[in-house]
């Protein structure tokens, strides 16, 4: 089925893109949608061979970065994304970290230059639907709070995108899931999470069932099996993946079409 819908999302590094966007990047195009992923970064700062960090000995950022790419695309391939596009910024790190310093990193380049070339791409591609962070960047990263600002600054300079929305982890979700693990005996360890993690549930406008789809989420994660050490949800027990996985939450920042009434389960709701 074709259809002349476009669903554009914007990430800041290789294997963002899959546990909270994978879902619907992959039900959208198999109705048809033309999906396109934004990858913002190389992702130089994530882990190196064995788990090394950045700059402990054995970690070459050029080397990272390629294994990552290399990564996003076999992710990209398992959700069927349909283009790939890449900023090709060096990774900030996290706030704190040495790499924050170079004047070259994602979150230190002038924002109406990266929104400029985020700009071009949504000219090119004409997303109805554009999905990105939200302004904390979800969790405080400099790379996707920065990915937010540049998708603001381009939804607002082109006038493209009629729906944009956050993607979003709810707060009541979350807490039931650390529950659920204590009670199964998974061991969270020090797992803390700071009181205001996550999106307090009567803010979500948007939940997309994407449990169809499970196996192929999880297959893009494992792709990214180089950063594996930092992604917990693949230790997690089956049914907890299952959970946290199957569906996505989102809050709509805005819409220039007539939304439903409630909580929407379509991102293209009042587009059709
Ligand atoms: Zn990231």
């Amino acid at each position: 089925m074709e259809s002349e819908f476009t669903l554009m999302a914007v990430h800041a590094h290789p294997d963002d893109e899959v546990i909270g966007t994978g879902g619907v990047l992959a039900r959208y195009a198999e109705e048809g949608v033309r999906t396109v992923l934004v990858t913002c970064t190389n992702g130089e700062q994530g882990d190196g061979p064995g788990g090394v960090k950045p700059g402990e000995p054995g970690h070459d950022p050029a080397e990272v970065s390629r294994r990552r790419l290399d990564e996003l695309q076999e992710s990209a391939a398992h959700l069927a994304i349909d283009h790939v596009e890449l900023l090709g910024y060096p990774d900030s790190g996290m706030a704190g970290w040495d790499a924050n310093a170079d004047a070259e990193v994602f979150s230190n380049v002038p924002l109406d230059r990266s929104a400029a070339r985020l700009a071009e791409l949504m000219e090119r591609y004409r997303p109805q639907v554009v999905v990105t962070y939200d302004e904390k960047g979800g969790y405080g990263h400099p790379d996707h709070i920065q990915a937010h600002r540049i998708a603001i600054a381009a939804a607002e300079a082109t006038g493209i995108p009629r729906k944009l929305y956050y993607t979003a982890i709810p707060r009541a979700g979350i807490a039931q899931m650390m529950d659920y693990l204590r009670d199964t005996g998974v061991d969270v360890g020090d797992f803390d999470l700071p009181e205001d993690f996550g999106t307090p549930d009567e803010e979500i406008t948007t939940a997309v069932d994407v449990s169809a789809y499970f196996e192929r989420k999880r297959k893009a994660l494992e792709a990214h099996a180089s950063q594996g050490e930092n992604i917990f949800l693949l230790r997690m027990p089956e049914e907890a993946q299952r959970q946290a996985l199957g569906r996505e939450v989102f809050v709509r920042r805005f819409s220039a079409v007539p939304v439903p009434d409630g909580e929407e389960d379509d991102l293209f709701a009042g587009l059709r």
